[in-house]
């Protein structure tokens, strides 16, 4: 943040607003998000930085520190732009607050981010949510943590084309130190859950491999599902998502739909049940229950589901044997990215050198890893 703040002062001197907006991971709940189901994700401390002022001349500018790049922002024209490519999650933001008739001024900003961009643990996300929430405190907007939410995933279907669910730019916004929450993604209702982790810590190992097989899988996945629920509704009109089935309904309309149909939605069914029994577990306080439903997810994910790749697989299969973990699975999408694992912390630092070494061996790529501690939501640090 320090830096970020030295660089304010140097190019606008003057003292700035200080937003940090973290980034996410997801406990438990993949693919469920779009069946209306429930997922449980947990903003972390890493995210992204931002420094604010009111302009003190008639332009906008943002600079980011990573890419030392400075871009002109138009308030009254924030149309898409081809490069920076970065600029696009604020124009977004910007599109929203004009279309609500936001008394914008112009105004000037330095962001920096210690998130891992493209792995999964939604640096755009941050980038929107702190950006909203920066203006909103900045330029007294008012305007309430879920209409930030719903700005941000707007700009990230519309400026930036990726056509999220909720869950990131939720997570950003509403993320709570030490817990985790559970999210009704048909309503929005949430819980915050307790995350005592104790001696156990989160930790991310990156594949590294990138999901070239992600968008038409997903798409592919997507439409499984619906052919699922057309089926079931025949049988069970109330069944609008699969969010609303059950094992059994799916067993006494398993003839009508295809076997791979049937895997994918059964893989949903149990995986959504799984997200209500692992909140339990964690009011519980009983890690060992929540880390066996996170092999058991994977395992669905993997066999089931089918989205996840030979690299992911192995670093579960690591993690199954090693001593002092709990509970490992892929997390997001699937075809790469990262696994999260659940670890004691005696046991952190020689898991993460002999499974980088195999997994080196194994496919000659490296495996990049990332220490996670569940963190507050985008949020003013320090009013300047
Ligand atoms: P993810 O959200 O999984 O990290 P995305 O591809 O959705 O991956 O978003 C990554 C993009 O967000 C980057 O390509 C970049 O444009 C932008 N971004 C994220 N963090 C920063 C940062 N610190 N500085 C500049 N741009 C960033
Ligand atoms: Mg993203």
């Amino acid at each position: 943040m320090n830096a970020v703040r030295l660089k304010f002062i140097e190019l606008f001197q003057s003292e700035p607003l200080l937003v940090h907006a973290p980034g996410r991971i997801n406990l438990i709940g993949e693919h469920t998000d779009y069946n209306e189901g429930f997922v449980m994700p947990a903003a972390i401390h890493m995210g992204v930085q931002f420094a604010f002022a009111v302009s003190q001349n008639n332009v906008s500018q943002i600079y980011s520190l990573k890419y030392n790049q400075l871009f002109n922002l138009e308030l009254t024209n924030p149309a898409k732009v081809e490069s920076p490519a970065w600029a696009n999650y604020f124009l977004g933001i910007v599109n929203r607050l004009n279309a609500i008739g936001a008394p914008l001024q112009n105004f000037t900003c330095v962001f920096d981010g210690d998130l891992p961009t493209g792995a999964g643990l939604s640096s755009s996300a941050a980038m929107e949510c702190g950006f909203v929430v920066g203006l909103n405190e900045l330029l007294h907007l008012g305007l309430s943590r879920l209409e930030m939410v719903h700005m941000a995933q707007w700009a990230e279907h519309q400026y930036a084309g990726v056509k999220c669910g909720i869950m990131d730019q939720f997570s950003s916004m509403m993320g709570k130190k030490d817990h985790a929450f559970l999210l009704d993604c048909r309503t929005l209702a949430y819980e915050y859950l307790p995350l005592h982790l104790g001696d156990y810590e989160l930790l991310l190992c990156d594949t590294n491999v990138k999901h070239s097989l992600a968008t038409s899988a997903y798409n592919t996945r997507r439409s499984e599902c619906q052919h699922g629920v057309e089926v079931l509704q025949k049988s069970f009109p109330e069944v609008t998502a699969l969010r609303d089935a059950t094992v059994l309904m799916l067993q006494t309309c398993q003839q009508q739909v295809p076997a791979t149909v049937f895997n994918r939605c059964l893989f949903v069914v149990e995986e959504n049940a799984r997200v209500t029994e692992a909140a339990l577990d964690l009011k519980k306080g009983d890690l060992h229950a929540f880390g066996k439903k996170m092999f058991t997810a994977h395992e669905g994910l993997s066999k089931q589901y089918e989205v996840s790749c030979p690299e992911l697989d192995y670093l579960v299969e690591l993690a199954i044997h090693a001593p002092g973990i709990l509970g490992a699975r892929m997390i997001g999408g699937g075809f790469g990215g990262c696994t999260l694992n659940m670890i004691h912390r005696n046991a952190v630092e020689t898991f993460i050198t002999t499974t980088a070494t195999a997994y080196h061996a194994r496919f000659g790529k490296t495996m990049n890893h990332y220490r996670v501690k569940p963190g507050a939501g985008a949020t003013v640090v320090m009013n300047g």
